[in-house]
Parts: C-alpha cells; sequence; structure tokens
C-alpha cells in the first residue's frame, strides 16, 4: 500500500537522535554550551572549513554573515532571483539594497555569464555590488570558480546561501570548504538534507570573519580583554563594541545536528539514487530535470522538473493539481523573489529576470527525502506521467 500524501520533503530521525537529545536535555548545558562547540567542530572538519560558527537559523546566520561583512546603507547585494526570500532579505536587513541575477535556463542557478555583464555594467555606473550572494539550487553547486574569479576582479566578497547543499561536492571538494568563498551558510530546518528542528551554520576560513560572526551572535558582547575599549574590571566584566543579537543555537539542537551529520552521507547517497532513477524513468517525457554542470556534484536538497507547458494541453497548476489529487505532495520552488508584493514595491518588474519566471512557470519540486522507497518513487512516476497526458 502506498501512504498518502508523500510528502515533497521529509526529514529521517532514528533512535541515535532521539539518545543525543536526551542526553543534552539530561547534561548541565541547555543553551549554547559544549554540544554546540563539538557540532561546530564536526561541521568543520566534514566540510574542510577553519571555522563553523552554529546559528539559530540559516536566515539569521545570512544576516550575521552580511552584518561581518560590513554591509550596510548605501550598499549592494545581489542574489538569484530563483531562492528563498531569506536570501536576499538578508542585505535588507541591512540597511543595503538588493537586486537579482538571472539564473541559467538548465540548472536554475545562477548564470555566471548574465553575472560578468551585469557587473560590466556596474563597474560603469559606479554601482558594483559588494556582496554576491550565489544560492545553490536543490543542492547544486554554482559555478563558483567563475564567481570567485569575478569577485576577485571586480573586488566582491562571496557568500554562498548552501542552505539546499550540505553534502554536495564542486570539484572534489565539499561545499562548505569555502574555496570559492568568504562564508558558507547551512541550513537545518526539517525538510532540508539533515535537520536540528530549527538551525543554520556559517563556515569560513577567515579567523577575522569568524570572531565577527561570533560577536555578532551574541549581542555583540565580548569578555576578551583584547577587544575591549578599556581595562577589564574583573572577572564578571564583559562589553557590548557591537550591536548584535541573540541568534544562539542551543546545545539540544546542536546534539540532533552532531547525530545527523553522523548519517549525512548515506542521507545524500540515497538522494543522488533517487535522482538517477527519477532522471532514468522521465527521458523523453515532456518534462526537463535540472542538467547537472560540469563537476557539481549535487545534494539534492530538492527534485525539481520544469513541465514543457508549451508543448502540453495542461497548465501547470493543473498538472499541480493532479499530483496533489493523486496524494503526492509537490511543491514549487521558487516563486522569483523579484515578484513577491514586498519586492515589487521596490520598483522590481516581472520581466526583469525573464528565465527565472520562464523557468516558475513550470517548475513543480517531486517528493524528495532520504526515506522515499523505491515504491512510492514508482507511483510518483506513473502519476507524473498522466498528469501530462
Ligand atoms: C531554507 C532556506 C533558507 C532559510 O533557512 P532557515 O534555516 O529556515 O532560516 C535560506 N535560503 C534558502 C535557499 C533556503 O532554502
Amino acid at each position: 500500500m502506498i501512504k498518502s500524501p508523500i510528502p515533497y520533503g521529509h526529514q529521517c530521525i532514528d533512535q541515535s537522535d532521539v539518545d543525543a537529545v536526551v542526553e543534552a536535555l539530561q547534561s548541565d548545558w541547555l543553551t549554547q554550551g559544549p554540544a554546540v562547540e563539538r557540532f561546530e567542530q564536526s561541521m568543520a572538519k566534514y566540510c574542510g572549513a577553519e571555522h563553523a560558527v552554529a546559528i539559530c537559523n540559516a536566515t539569521a546566520a545570512l544576516h550575521l554573515a552580511c552584518r561581518a561583512l560590513e554591509v550596510g546603507p548605501g550598499d549592494v547585494v545581489w542574489t538569484s532571483p530563483n531562492t528563498f526570500v531569506a536570501s536576499a532579505n538578508c542585505a535588507l536587513y541591512c540597511g543595503a539594497s538588493v537586486d537579482f541575477v538571472d539564473i541559467e535556463p538548465d540548472t536554475f542557478n545562477m548564470s555566471p555569464e548574465l553575472l560578468a555583464t551585469k557587473l560590466e555594467s556596474a563597474a560603469k555606473q559606479g554601482r558594483l555590488p559588494k556582496v554576491v550572494i550565489p544560492v545553490h539550487f536543490g543542492g547544486q553547486p554554482c559555478r563558483m570558480d567563475e564567481i570567485s574569479a569575478l569577485a576577485k576582479r571586480y573586488g566582491f566578497r562571496v557568500v554562498e546561501d548552501a542552505s539546499h547543499a550540505v553534502g554536495a561536492d564542486y570539484h572534489g571538494s565539499k561545499i562548505g570548504s569555502c574555496s570559492h568563498s568568504d562564508i558558507a551558510v547551512f541550513s537545518f530546518h526539517p525538510v532540508k538534507i539533515m535537520t536540528t528542528g530549527e538551525g543554520g551554520m556559517a563556515m569560513t576560513n577567515d579567523p577575522e570573519l569568524a570572531r565577527r560572526l561570533r560577536l555578532f551572535r551574541s549581542h555583540g558582547i565580548t569578555r576578551d580583554p583584547k577587544y575591549m575599549e578599556d581595562e577589564t574590571e574583573g572577572g564578571w566584566y564583559y562589553q557590548q563594541i557591537e550591536l548584535g543579537f541573540n541568534y544562539r543555537m542551543t546545545d539540544i539542537q546542536a546534539a540532533l545536528g552532531a547525530s545527523q551529520l553522523t548519517k549525512v552521507n548515506q542521507f545524500v547517497a540515497r538522494r543522488r539514487q533517487l535522482a538517477r532513477q527519477y532522471d532514468a524513468a522521465f527521458r523523453g517525457m515532456l518534462l526537463q530535470p535540472a542538467r547537472l554542470a560540469d563537476g557539481c556534484n549535487s545534494a539534492f536538497h530538492l527534485y525539481v522538473i520544469r513541465v514543457a507547458i508549451e508543448k502540453i494541453s495542461h497548465t501547470r497548476r493543473e498538472v499541480y493539481d493532479r499530483l496533489r489529487e493523486a496524494g503526492i505532495g509537490v511543491n514549487v520552488h521558487y516563486i522569483p523573489v523579484h515578484t513577491q508584493p514586498y519586492y515589487r514595491r521596490l520598483g522590481f518588474k516581472r520581466n526583469d529576470f525573464p528565465n527565472a519566471v520562464h523557468y516558475y512557470e513550470g517548475a513543480i519540486s517531486l517528493p524528495m527525502f532520504y526515506g522515499l522507497t523505491d515504491e512510492q518513487q514508482q507511483f510518483i512516476v506513473g502519476a507524473v506521467a498522466e498528469a501530462l497526458q
């Protein structure tokens, strides 16, 4: 029997995760403590990065990444329109403005060619971005070698929104190693590759950025006399030297995260297998899965298809509704950020980024998660074939 509805994503929690959380609950720490530090160290080791800073969620981590890079009023931050709103909002939190770079029509990631063109004209107008935030959409790494070459040439900083990409590799190195960026941010929301309930992590190889991320994570307060503006007054003494936040992760969450991390390769391997099976089953159908670019090994947070709505007699909405009626919890990623009412009020027009809009108009995300069975997947493939008829 097929259990219905099949969600598009679902966490995988086993007894060892439960045990790890219970152990944290029975320890002396509940808020940020030794479990957070252990989780940070394992994550840094897993990714091959120097520093990992655990943060209460990826939205806050993106905000801190922008603060650490001193994004402020008068600055411009560029990201992809094909993303969750958080990738763009982080710049607005800092008082900066946002612009977008359109996607490639086949990988659905930010196009390095369009980035190069946009940089060329921005340089002429003296409006170069301070930070560019490429998003590894669905878990597929962006073409980071080209993006980082442009960063060197034009002098901007790079923050990877790697919310979808824990466990993805780019030319043999793990996403999160920051070999082509200043900071990379992960999300541990339950629907992502691994979870802490709510949670995020910022990776960096720069000790000064790591220090600033930690400082802003906890109110802008330091207890290190080296960074104080006056003499310390005693063992109790701390100073607030920046306007920070309370963006800490709890030890309860970190215990879950560390336990999940031990299984992440297994999670990603199954997702890759499911993706290959979808690819094979869909060959010849009137839909387009994401093309995987050279050297990009996706972690497959999402399996998205673009339905060839130009060639079938149904709208995307009809295909979506038919799949929902069949008990398949399909979703759509993403409504282009610049078309959201809030962003329209900032002056963006629907056709400013036509590739993102064209992709969106046929986009459907199919179920993709560790616990999805082959039997469920075959049922989904059959339902997709039928919905396109
Ligand atoms: C999920 C997600 C975020 C936000 O993550 P939270 O941990 O829920 O704050 C940011 N960017 C992208 C691309 C995401 O998918």
